[in-house]
């Protein structure tokens, strides 16, 4: 089947069928991947080729961290204000969607929030223009949201490559739904993290990029196993890290690399995303999506039928026809099409195929 799934999402199939042979066993070490010690040669090449390839396939500069953290990307929302937030010290947040909002909601109490400016009056149809940002001077960095996932707001190229301008104050950015989807220039970013269950791997893991600078800010009282600083000093390995995800992480890397890299799947997200939001367009009012098109996401489609009695037999075909996890968000209701960097074109132009049928037979 074509899986749509907002996240967990689709991996690749032979990033799939590797790790299955590796559960079995790694290579010739007469053990499963997960029976690896994380202390074990085996297992320290697996974490630093990981890295290394991350590195690339990014461009990740020198005076940049990188950490694979457990948990997901709510995780690092509440770690942030403890590692970068002096007591007393002001963040600003550009909530553009539900997971701006949730990062919110992460803040310790010692910190203050300011919300710059909000897509919420406008029911997160889009991003409100730069001008009209309240930025606190002296903030403790700009929080942004570069892709909503439940929304289907982006940052896309008009934003400045999609890093808006703050000035002195680091922009840190929720990249969860669109990292490595194109390429951009991580020295615009104090900090960028994603949890991996979306274009980088199975669920349980997290990856954060800081400029090695920031690291040095007191932040809060916090344990050592939330303090980035300590985490980096071993290697994100104070603790037993999630080696079955950092390698699954490691092997997704590896995939996009050989696949051409981020310019390639810029390219094919450009052909995907166009695919399905001309289907969209082009349907007449049948199918619908409100987002204003200079920020529509090309990860994530968030698409509406006029008939919402249409919804549960339009999934059941969809599922008949090889075409899953495309129940939209219950925040926003309707349909969604999550379209990562494993999603095939060919499995757009199934959806879009799909779609023109039903319209066909419904409309
Ligand atoms: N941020 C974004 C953009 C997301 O899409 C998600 C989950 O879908 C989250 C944060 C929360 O991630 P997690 O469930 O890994 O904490």
């Amino acid at each position: 089947a074509y899986n749509f799934a907002p996240g967990p999402a689709a991996l690749p199939e032979s990033v799939l069928k590797q790790a299955q042979a590796d559960m079995l066993e790694w290579g010739t070490a007469g053990a499963s991947i997960v029976e690896m010690s994380h202390r074990g040669p085996e297992f320290m090449e697996v974490a630093a080729r990981a890295e290394a390839d991350l590195r690339t396939l990014l461009g990740v500069p020198a005076d940049y961290a990188v950490l694979f953290l457990p948990g997901g990307a709510t995780t690092a929302q509440a770690l942030l204000p403890l590692n970068f937030a002096a007591p007393g010290a002001t963040v600003d947040y550009v909530v553009t969607g539900h997971w701006g909002k949730t990062a919110l909601r992460q803040l310790t109490p010692a910190v203050t929030a300011n919300i710059a400016a909000s897509g919420e009056p406008d029911g997160f149809r889009n991003i409100p223009a730069r001008d009209t940002w309240r930025l606190t001077p002296g903030a403790a960095y700009v929080h942004i949201t570069a892709n909503e996932t439940i929304h289907g707001v982006e940052y896309r190229p008009a934003w400045g490559e999609p890093a808006p301008e703050t000035g002195d104050v680091p922009l840190f950015a929720d990249f969860s739904s669109s990292i490595a989807s194109e390429p951009i220039d991580i020295t615009r970013y104090g900090v960028i993290y994603a949890g991996a269950q979306k274009n980088l791997g199975p669920v349980g893991i997290s990856v954060v990029i800081v400029r090695r600078e920031l690291l040095e800010r007191t932040g809060q009282p916090r344990a050592d196993i939330f303090n980035y600083g300590s985490q980096l000093a071993h290697d994100s390995m104070l603790n037993t890290p999630p080696t079955w995800n950092w390698y699954m992480a490691g092997l997704v890397f590896r995939w996009m690399l050989d696949e051409g890299g981020t310019p390639e799947f810029d390219r094919r997200s450009d052909e995907k995303a166009a695919l399905l939001y001309g289907a969209i367009d082009g349907s007449g009012g049948f199918y619908r999506n409100d987002v204003d098109p200079a920020v529509r996401s090309r990860m994530n489609i968030p698409f509406f039928l006029a008939e919402d009695a249409h919804n549960a037999v339009f999934l059941d075909g969809a599922r008949e026809a090889g075409l899953i996890g495309l129940k939209g968000h219950r925040v926003l209701g309707g349909m969604r099409a999550s379209i990562y960097n494993a999603m095939p074109v060919d499995g757009v132009r199934a959806l879009v195929a799909y779609m023109q049928d039903f319209q066909k037979r419904h409309g």
